[in-house]
Protein backbone atom coordinates (compact mmCIF):
# COMPACT_ATOMS: atom_id res chain seq x y z
CA UNK A 1 0.00 0.00 0.00
CA UNK A 2 1.59 3.47 -1.24
CA UNK A 3 0.42 6.80 0.95
CA UNK A 4 -1.52 9.44 -1.31
CA UNK A 5 1.40 11.88 -1.20
CA UNK A 6 3.82 9.18 -2.55
CA UNK A 7 1.15 8.13 -5.44
CA UNK A 8 0.69 11.75 -5.99
CA UNK A 9 4.33 12.53 -6.31
CA UNK A 10 5.07 9.80 -8.87
CA UNK A 11 2.29 10.54 -11.12
CA UNK A 12 3.78 14.44 -11.31
CA UNK A 13 7.31 13.09 -11.77
CA UNK A 14 5.59 11.96 -14.95
CA UNK A 15 3.90 14.86 -16.42
CA UNK A 16 5.27 17.44 -18.03
CA UNK A 17 4.39 21.09 -18.69
CA UNK A 18 2.94 21.04 -22.36
CA UNK A 19 3.83 23.57 -24.91
CA UNK A 20 2.90 27.37 -25.73
CA UNK A 21 0.29 28.58 -28.39
CA UNK A 22 0.07 32.02 -29.41
CA UNK A 23 -4.27 32.90 -28.81
CA UNK A 24 -6.85 35.27 -29.55
CA UNK A 25 -6.65 36.87 -26.23
CA UNK A 26 -10.44 36.33 -24.72
CA UNK A 27 -10.01 33.03 -25.14
CA UNK A 28 -6.74 32.24 -23.47
CA UNK A 29 -8.86 33.13 -19.78
CA UNK A 30 -7.45 30.60 -17.20
CA UNK A 31 -4.56 29.51 -19.33
CA UNK A 32 -1.00 30.48 -17.91
CA UNK A 33 1.34 32.81 -19.52
CA UNK A 34 4.42 31.65 -21.45
CA UNK A 35 5.67 34.98 -22.15
CA UNK A 36 6.67 37.80 -20.11
CA UNK A 37 5.00 40.90 -21.13
CA UNK A 38 6.04 44.36 -20.45
CA UNK A 39 5.13 48.13 -21.74
CA UNK A 40 5.58 49.36 -25.42
CA UNK A 41 4.34 52.72 -24.45
CA UNK A 42 3.40 55.05 -21.14
CA UNK A 43 -0.26 54.22 -20.15
CA UNK A 44 -1.92 56.93 -20.24
CA UNK A 45 -0.06 57.99 -23.26
CA UNK A 46 -0.46 61.54 -22.09
CA UNK A 47 -1.16 63.86 -19.45
CA UNK A 48 -4.98 63.83 -19.11
CA UNK A 49 -8.31 64.91 -16.86
CA UNK A 50 -9.84 62.86 -14.76
CA UNK A 51 -12.86 65.00 -14.39
CA UNK A 52 -15.01 66.92 -16.56
CA UNK A 53 -14.09 70.54 -15.91
CA UNK A 54 -12.22 73.13 -17.43
CA UNK A 55 -8.41 73.71 -17.99
CA UNK A 56 -6.43 76.33 -16.38
CA UNK A 57 -3.23 77.61 -15.55
CA UNK A 58 -3.49 77.23 -11.52
CA UNK A 59 -1.82 80.12 -10.69
CA UNK A 60 -5.02 81.80 -12.31
CA UNK A 61 -7.46 81.10 -10.14
CA UNK A 62 -5.58 81.86 -6.92
CA UNK A 63 -7.46 83.55 -4.31
CA UNK A 64 -10.67 82.12 -5.62
CA UNK A 65 -13.93 81.43 -4.02
CA UNK A 66 -17.82 81.50 -3.64
CA UNK A 67 -17.58 85.19 -2.49
CA UNK A 68 -15.10 86.42 -4.85
CA UNK A 69 -14.71 84.07 -8.23
CA UNK A 70 -12.18 84.25 -11.08
CA UNK A 71 -13.44 85.00 -14.15
CA UNK A 72 -11.79 83.12 -17.00
CA UNK A 73 -12.24 83.42 -20.90
CA UNK A 74 -13.43 80.38 -22.33
CA UNK A 75 -11.10 79.55 -25.59
CA UNK A 76 -12.26 76.11 -26.53
CA UNK A 77 -12.99 72.86 -25.90
CA UNK A 78 -11.64 69.44 -26.03
CA UNK A 79 -13.25 66.09 -25.62
CA UNK A 80 -11.40 62.51 -25.18
CA UNK A 81 -9.86 60.84 -27.54
CA UNK A 82 -8.79 64.39 -29.26
CA UNK A 83 -6.12 66.78 -29.11
CA UNK A 84 -6.77 70.92 -28.31
CA UNK A 85 -4.70 72.32 -31.10
CA UNK A 86 -3.59 75.77 -29.47
CA UNK A 87 -2.60 76.62 -25.86
CA UNK A 88 -4.13 77.71 -22.76
CA UNK A 89 -3.17 81.72 -22.43
CA UNK A 90 -2.87 83.55 -19.27
CA UNK A 91 -6.83 84.44 -18.34
CA UNK A 92 -8.19 81.98 -20.40
CA UNK A 93 -9.41 78.41 -20.06
CA UNK A 94 -10.44 75.28 -22.09
CA UNK A 95 -13.47 73.12 -21.33
CA UNK A 96 -12.22 69.52 -21.36
CA UNK A 97 -13.98 66.14 -21.05
CA UNK A 98 -12.49 63.22 -18.24
CA UNK A 99 -9.93 61.66 -20.35
CA UNK A 100 -9.16 64.52 -22.67
CA UNK A 101 -5.39 65.49 -22.77
CA UNK A 102 -4.49 68.53 -20.87
CA UNK A 103 -3.47 71.48 -23.54
CA UNK A 104 -0.52 73.02 -23.62
CA UNK A 105 -0.14 75.52 -20.83
CA UNK A 106 -3.00 74.47 -18.86
CA UNK A 107 -1.38 72.77 -15.12
CA UNK A 108 -4.65 71.95 -13.52
CA UNK A 109 -8.64 71.26 -13.97
CA UNK A 110 -11.11 72.88 -12.21
CA UNK A 111 -14.35 70.22 -12.17
CA UNK A 112 -17.44 71.71 -13.47
CA UNK A 113 -18.65 71.84 -9.62
CA UNK A 114 -16.47 74.35 -8.69
CA UNK A 115 -17.63 76.79 -11.51
CA UNK A 116 -20.77 78.13 -12.77
CA UNK A 117 -20.72 75.51 -15.37
CA UNK A 118 -23.85 74.19 -13.71
CA UNK A 119 -25.46 77.24 -14.46
CA UNK A 120 -25.32 77.21 -18.02
CA UNK A 121 -26.49 74.92 -20.73
CA UNK A 122 -23.49 72.68 -22.36
CA UNK A 123 -25.18 73.68 -25.71
CA UNK A 124 -25.34 76.94 -25.39
CA UNK A 125 -21.99 76.96 -23.73
CA UNK A 126 -20.13 75.36 -26.59
CA UNK A 127 -21.43 77.88 -29.19
CA UNK A 128 -20.35 80.91 -27.47
CA UNK A 129 -16.54 79.68 -27.39
CA UNK A 130 -15.86 83.32 -26.22
CA UNK A 131 -17.85 83.23 -23.12
CA UNK A 132 -16.63 83.38 -19.98
CA UNK A 133 -16.40 80.94 -16.81
CA UNK A 134 -16.35 81.46 -12.97
CA UNK A 135 -14.55 79.91 -11.06
CA UNK A 136 -14.79 79.25 -7.34
CA UNK A 137 -11.95 77.37 -5.70
CA UNK A 138 -8.40 78.24 -6.19
CA UNK A 139 -6.85 74.64 -8.13
CA UNK A 140 -3.95 73.13 -7.24
CA UNK A 141 -0.85 72.59 -9.05
CA UNK A 142 -1.72 69.25 -11.25
CA UNK A 143 -4.72 68.85 -9.48
CA UNK A 144 -7.36 66.48 -11.20
CA UNK A 145 -4.75 65.50 -13.79
CA UNK A 146 -3.47 62.24 -14.62
CA UNK A 147 0.00 61.90 -15.50
CA UNK A 148 1.17 59.84 -18.75
CA UNK A 149 2.62 56.85 -17.42
CA UNK A 150 1.06 56.56 -14.07
CA UNK A 151 -0.48 53.22 -14.58
CA UNK A 152 2.77 51.78 -16.55
CA UNK A 153 5.70 53.25 -17.29
CA UNK A 154 7.18 52.07 -21.32
CA UNK A 155 9.38 49.08 -20.87
CA UNK A 156 7.82 48.35 -17.51
CA UNK A 157 7.40 44.78 -16.36
CA UNK A 158 3.47 44.29 -16.81
CA UNK A 159 2.92 40.71 -16.12
CA UNK A 160 5.22 37.68 -15.76
CA UNK A 161 5.76 34.00 -17.41
CA UNK A 162 3.60 31.68 -15.20
CA UNK A 163 0.81 34.26 -14.15
CA UNK A 164 -2.95 32.43 -14.60
CA UNK A 165 -4.93 34.94 -17.17
CA UNK A 166 -7.86 36.39 -14.89
CA UNK A 167 -10.04 39.18 -16.73
CA UNK A 168 -7.46 41.32 -14.93
CA UNK A 169 -4.69 40.32 -16.87
CA UNK A 170 -7.06 39.81 -19.97
CA UNK A 171 -7.74 43.71 -19.71
CA UNK A 172 -4.35 44.85 -18.78
CA UNK A 173 -3.26 42.80 -22.27
CA UNK A 174 -5.73 44.58 -24.05
CA UNK A 175 -4.51 48.28 -23.09
CA UNK A 176 -0.98 47.13 -23.95
CA UNK A 177 -2.36 46.57 -27.50
CA UNK A 178 -2.50 42.98 -27.32
CA UNK A 179 -4.59 40.93 -29.79
CA UNK A 180 -3.08 37.90 -28.81
CA UNK A 181 -1.17 36.15 -26.26
CA UNK A 182 1.26 33.29 -25.83
CA UNK A 183 0.15 30.31 -23.09
CA UNK A 184 0.52 26.92 -22.02
CA UNK A 185 -1.84 24.61 -24.56
CA UNK A 186 -4.84 23.23 -22.84
CA UNK A 187 -4.07 19.05 -22.36
CA UNK A 188 -6.54 17.01 -24.41
CA UNK A 189 -7.52 14.22 -22.29
CA UNK A 190 -8.86 10.88 -23.54
CA UNK A 191 -11.82 9.60 -21.26
CA UNK A 192 -12.70 5.70 -21.47
CA UNK A 193 -15.11 3.40 -19.40
CA UNK A 194 -14.58 0.16 -19.35
CA UNK A 195 -17.46 -2.15 -18.37
CA UNK A 196 -20.03 -4.80 -20.00
CA UNK A 197 -22.56 -3.15 -17.91
CA UNK A 198 -22.34 -0.15 -19.02
CA UNK A 199 -25.08 1.72 -21.45
CA UNK A 200 -24.39 5.69 -22.85
CA UNK A 201 -26.75 8.22 -21.62
CA UNK A 202 -29.56 8.62 -24.14
CA UNK A 203 -29.61 4.90 -25.13
CA UNK A 204 -32.63 2.47 -24.20
CA UNK A 205 -31.14 0.88 -20.88
CA UNK A 206 -31.87 -2.89 -19.72
CA UNK A 207 -32.68 -3.89 -16.80
CA UNK A 208 -29.04 -5.63 -16.11
CA UNK A 209 -27.08 -2.10 -17.23
CA UNK A 210 -26.08 0.94 -15.76
CA UNK A 211 -25.77 4.33 -17.14
CA UNK A 212 -22.02 5.31 -17.47
CA UNK A 213 -21.95 7.50 -15.38
CA UNK A 214 -17.97 8.15 -14.99
CA UNK A 215 -17.09 9.10 -18.11
CA UNK A 216 -19.19 12.39 -17.86
CA UNK A 217 -18.12 13.32 -14.05
CA UNK A 218 -14.05 13.14 -15.09
CA UNK A 219 -15.29 14.57 -18.01
CA UNK A 220 -16.82 17.63 -16.40
CA UNK A 221 -13.90 17.46 -13.91
CA UNK A 222 -11.33 17.63 -16.94
CA UNK A 223 -13.32 20.71 -18.09
CA UNK A 224 -14.02 22.81 -15.23
CA UNK A 225 -10.04 22.22 -14.60
CA UNK A 226 -8.92 23.73 -17.90
CA UNK A 227 -8.47 20.74 -20.08
CA UNK A 228 -10.42 19.52 -22.76
CA UNK A 229 -12.08 16.17 -22.56
CA UNK A 230 -12.62 13.85 -25.66
CA UNK A 231 -14.53 11.09 -24.43
CA UNK A 232 -14.15 7.59 -26.35
CA UNK A 233 -17.29 6.23 -25.29
CA UNK A 234 -17.29 2.98 -23.07
CA UNK A 235 -15.05 -0.35 -23.85
CA UNK A 236 -16.83 -3.86 -23.54
CA UNK A 237 -14.56 -6.13 -21.08
CA UNK A 238 -13.00 -7.81 -24.24
CA UNK A 239 -9.03 -7.58 -25.02
CA UNK A 240 -9.94 -6.50 -28.93
CA UNK A 241 -12.63 -3.48 -28.00
CA UNK A 242 -10.13 -2.15 -25.12
CA UNK A 243 -6.68 -2.15 -27.30
CA UNK A 244 -8.55 -0.15 -30.22
CA UNK A 245 -10.49 2.01 -27.69
CA UNK A 246 -7.03 2.62 -25.89
CA UNK A 247 -5.08 3.49 -28.61
CA UNK A 248 -7.12 6.05 -30.11
CA UNK A 249 -6.89 7.52 -26.73
CA UNK A 250 -3.44 8.15 -27.27
CA UNK A 251 -3.37 10.83 -29.41
CA UNK A 252 -4.21 12.69 -26.17
CA UNK A 253 -2.30 14.27 -24.07
CA UNK A 254 -3.15 12.03 -21.31
CA UNK A 255 -5.40 8.81 -20.73
CA UNK A 256 -8.05 8.51 -18.17
CA UNK A 257 -10.13 4.95 -17.90
CA UNK A 258 -12.03 3.85 -15.55
CA UNK A 259 -13.20 0.48 -13.82
CA UNK A 260 -11.41 -2.56 -14.18
CA UNK A 261 -8.40 -1.84 -11.69
CA UNK A 262 -9.84 -3.74 -8.68
CA UNK A 263 -9.07 -7.37 -7.43
CA UNK A 264 -12.15 -8.78 -7.95
CA UNK A 265 -12.42 -7.63 -11.77
CA UNK A 266 -11.87 -9.91 -14.49
CA UNK A 267 -8.59 -8.81 -15.44
CA UNK A 268 -9.22 -8.05 -19.11
CA UNK A 269 -8.30 -4.31 -18.33
CA UNK A 270 -5.42 -4.62 -16.25
CA UNK A 271 -4.07 -7.13 -18.71
CA UNK A 272 -4.49 -5.02 -21.58
CA UNK A 273 -3.28 -2.01 -19.97
CA UNK A 274 -0.16 -3.79 -18.88
CA UNK A 275 0.36 -5.37 -22.62
CA UNK A 276 0.29 -2.34 -24.38
CA UNK A 277 1.45 0.58 -21.96
CA UNK A 278 3.99 0.92 -19.04
CA UNK A 279 1.56 0.73 -16.21
CA UNK A 280 1.83 -0.05 -12.25
CA UNK A 281 -0.87 -1.21 -10.22
CA UNK A 282 -1.46 0.31 -6.72
CA UNK A 283 -3.29 0.27 -3.57
CA UNK A 284 -3.46 3.87 -2.47
CA UNK A 285 -3.86 4.26 1.40
CA UNK A 286 -7.01 6.24 1.13
CA UNK A 287 -11.18 5.76 1.38
CA UNK A 288 -12.89 5.72 -1.35
CA UNK A 289 -10.39 4.71 -4.39
CA UNK A 290 -8.04 2.34 -2.62
CA UNK A 291 -7.15 0.65 -6.46
CA UNK A 292 -5.64 3.21 -8.83
CA UNK A 293 -3.16 2.38 -11.91
CA UNK A 294 -1.03 4.38 -13.12
CA UNK A 295 1.86 4.39 -15.85
CA UNK A 296 2.71 5.47 -19.49
CA UNK A 297 2.13 4.31 -23.19
CA UNK A 298 4.65 5.21 -26.06
CA UNK A 299 3.19 6.74 -29.26
CA UNK A 300 5.24 8.29 -31.90
CA UNK A 301 7.69 9.24 -29.37
CA UNK A 302 5.64 10.79 -26.91
CA UNK A 303 5.06 9.56 -23.37
CA UNK A 304 1.14 9.63 -22.88
CA UNK A 305 0.38 9.73 -19.23
CA UNK A 306 -2.66 7.12 -18.10
CA UNK A 307 -4.47 6.97 -14.99
CA UNK A 308 -6.51 3.98 -14.83
CA UNK A 309 -9.65 5.08 -11.84
CA UNK A 310 -11.40 2.58 -9.74
CA UNK A 311 -14.86 2.08 -11.15
CA UNK A 312 -17.13 3.18 -8.37
CA UNK A 313 -18.66 6.47 -9.53
CA UNK A 314 -17.24 8.17 -6.21
CA UNK A 315 -13.91 6.81 -6.23
CA UNK A 316 -13.34 7.89 -10.00
CA UNK A 317 -14.31 11.25 -8.77
CA UNK A 318 -12.16 11.45 -5.55
CA UNK A 319 -9.35 9.66 -7.39
CA UNK A 320 -9.70 12.24 -10.03
CA UNK A 321 -9.69 14.99 -7.90
CA UNK A 322 -6.67 14.23 -6.04
CA UNK A 323 -4.33 12.84 -8.98
CA UNK A 324 -5.99 13.82 -11.72
CA UNK A 325 -6.52 17.39 -11.23
CA UNK A 326 -2.90 18.09 -10.18
CA UNK A 327 -1.65 16.23 -13.04
CA UNK A 328 -3.45 18.79 -15.53
CA UNK A 329 -2.49 21.54 -13.58
CA UNK A 330 1.20 20.95 -14.17
CA UNK A 331 0.32 20.00 -17.43
CA UNK A 332 -0.98 23.72 -17.74
CA UNK A 333 1.88 25.12 -16.29
CA UNK A 334 -0.12 25.94 -13.04
CA UNK A 335 1.73 25.94 -9.88
CA UNK A 336 -0.59 27.29 -6.93
CA UNK A 337 -3.28 24.72 -7.83
CA UNK A 338 -3.67 23.64 -3.92
CA UNK A 339 -6.83 23.48 -2.75
CA UNK A 340 -7.64 25.53 0.08
CA UNK A 341 -7.34 23.43 3.36
CA UNK A 342 -9.63 24.40 6.40
CA UNK A 343 -9.82 23.54 9.90
CA UNK A 344 -13.32 22.55 10.20
CA UNK A 345 -15.61 21.52 13.71
CA UNK A 346 -16.60 17.91 12.88
CA UNK A 347 -20.53 18.17 14.22
CA UNK A 348 -20.99 14.46 13.80
CA UNK A 349 -19.12 11.44 14.87
CA UNK A 350 -16.68 10.05 12.01
CA UNK A 351 -15.73 6.48 11.51
CA UNK A 352 -12.27 5.70 10.12
CA UNK A 353 -11.97 1.92 11.41
CA UNK A 354 -10.20 -0.44 9.30
CA UNK A 355 -6.88 -0.98 7.42
CA UNK A 356 -5.18 2.57 8.22
CA UNK A 357 -6.51 4.53 5.01
CA UNK A 358 -7.13 8.35 4.96
CA UNK A 359 -10.73 8.92 4.70
CA UNK A 360 -12.11 11.45 2.56
CA UNK A 361 -15.57 11.67 3.83
CA UNK A 362 -17.37 13.64 1.38
CA UNK A 363 -18.94 16.53 3.92
CA UNK A 364 -20.88 20.25 3.65
CA UNK A 365 -18.50 23.23 5.07
CA UNK A 366 -20.48 25.88 6.30
CA UNK A 367 -19.55 29.16 8.05
CA UNK A 368 -20.85 30.38 11.08
CA UNK A 369 -19.47 32.97 12.73
CA UNK A 370 -16.55 33.27 11.93
CA UNK A 371 -15.67 28.99 12.14
CA UNK A 372 -16.34 26.43 10.02
CA UNK A 373 -18.65 23.33 10.56
CA UNK A 374 -18.54 19.99 8.75
CA UNK A 375 -21.27 17.59 8.30
CA UNK A 376 -20.95 14.27 6.36
CA UNK A 377 -23.61 14.47 3.44
CA UNK A 378 -25.38 11.34 4.50
CA UNK A 379 -24.42 7.67 3.64
CA UNK A 380 -21.06 7.39 2.41
CA UNK A 381 -20.77 4.35 0.29
CA UNK A 382 -18.18 4.56 -2.42
CA UNK A 383 -20.74 3.56 -5.78
CA UNK A 384 -23.34 6.67 -4.01
CA UNK A 385 -22.84 9.52 -6.27
CA UNK A 386 -25.22 11.44 -4.02
CA UNK A 387 -22.45 12.04 -1.30
CA UNK A 388 -21.11 13.77 -3.96
CA UNK A 389 -23.36 16.23 -5.34
CA UNK A 390 -24.46 16.80 -1.61
CA UNK A 391 -21.28 17.67 -0.90
CA UNK A 392 -18.94 21.03 -0.91
CA UNK A 393 -15.92 19.51 0.47
CA UNK A 394 -13.74 16.16 1.54
CA UNK A 395 -12.84 15.68 5.21
CA UNK A 396 -9.01 14.28 5.62
CA UNK A 397 -8.87 11.89 8.50
CA UNK A 398 -5.75 10.46 8.94
CA UNK A 399 -5.48 6.65 8.46
CA UNK A 400 -4.18 6.55 12.53
CA UNK A 401 -7.47 8.11 13.44
CA UNK A 402 -10.42 5.43 14.21
CA UNK A 403 -12.72 8.00 14.71
CA UNK A 404 -13.80 11.57 15.40
CA UNK A 405 -15.96 13.20 17.99
CA UNK A 406 -18.35 15.82 17.43
CA UNK A 407 -16.29 18.90 18.34
CA UNK A 408 -13.38 17.74 17.40
CA UNK A 409 -11.17 19.65 14.64
CA UNK A 410 -10.80 18.32 11.07
CA UNK A 411 -9.03 19.29 7.75
CA UNK A 412 -11.32 19.96 5.33
CA UNK A 413 -10.72 20.06 1.20
CA UNK A 414 -12.77 22.91 -0.14
CA UNK A 415 -13.92 21.52 -3.53
CA UNK A 416 -16.59 24.75 -3.64
CA UNK A 417 -16.46 27.52 -1.88
CA UNK A 418 -18.83 29.42 -1.02
CA UNK A 419 -20.74 29.78 2.62
CA UNK A 420 -22.74 26.74 1.96
CA UNK A 421 -26.15 28.73 2.36
CA UNK A 422 -27.12 27.19 -1.45
CA UNK A 423 -26.05 23.51 -0.38
CA UNK A 424 -29.26 23.28 1.70
CA UNK A 425 -29.14 21.06 4.55
CA UNK A 426 -26.40 18.48 3.34
CA UNK A 427 -28.59 15.35 2.43
CA UNK A 428 -30.94 13.93 -0.05
CA UNK A 429 -34.01 15.47 0.01
CA UNK A 430 -37.18 13.14 1.14
CA UNK A 431 -38.27 10.94 -1.98
CA UNK A 432 -41.58 12.07 -3.29
CA UNK A 433 -44.61 9.65 -2.76
P1 LIG B 1 -14.93 -2.24 -11.33
O1 LIG B 1 -13.79 -1.33 -10.95
O2 LIG B 1 -14.93 -2.56 -12.78
O3 LIG B 1 -14.94 -3.44 -10.45
O4 LIG B 1 -16.25 -1.42 -11.04
C1 LIG B 1 -16.63 -1.10 -9.74
C2 LIG B 1 -18.07 -0.62 -9.71
O5 LIG B 1 -18.18 0.59 -10.41
C3 LIG B 1 -19.04 -1.56 -10.34
O6 LIG B 1 -20.23 -1.57 -9.56
C4 LIG B 1 -19.29 -0.97 -11.70
O7 LIG B 1 -20.54 -1.30 -12.23
C5 LIG B 1 -19.23 0.52 -11.38
N1 LIG B 1 -18.83 1.27 -12.55
C6 LIG B 1 -17.78 1.05 -13.32
N2 LIG B 1 -17.69 1.93 -14.31
C7 LIG B 1 -18.73 2.78 -14.16
C8 LIG B 1 -19.18 3.91 -14.89
N3 LIG B 1 -18.51 4.37 -15.96
N4 LIG B 1 -20.29 4.55 -14.46
C9 LIG B 1 -20.96 4.10 -13.37
N5 LIG B 1 -20.57 3.04 -12.65
C10 LIG B 1 -19.47 2.36 -13.03
MG1 LIG C 1 -15.84 -3.76 -14.29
Amino acid sequence: MITVDEALERILSYVDVLEPEEKPLLEALGQVLAEDVSSGFDIPPLDNTAMDGYAVRAEDTRGASPDSPVQLRVTGEVAAGYVFEGAVAAGATVRIMTGAPVPAGADAIVPFEETDEPFHKAPERSQQVDATVRVFKEAHLGANIRRAGEDLRRGQPVVQKGRVLRPSETGVLASLGRATVKVVRRPQVAILSTGDELVEAGQPRPPAKIYDANAYSVGAQVQRYGGVPRLLGIAKDTVDALTAKINEGLEADMLVTSAGVSRGDYDIVKEVLAREGDIDFWTVAMKPGKPLAFGCFRKDGRRVPHIGLPGNPVSSMVTFELFGRPALMKMMGKTDWQRPLLRAVAEERIVNRGDARRFYARCIVRERDGRYYASLTGPQGSGMLTSMVYANALTVIPPEVDEIQPGEEIDVIMLDWSHGEEWGTGSPPEAGP
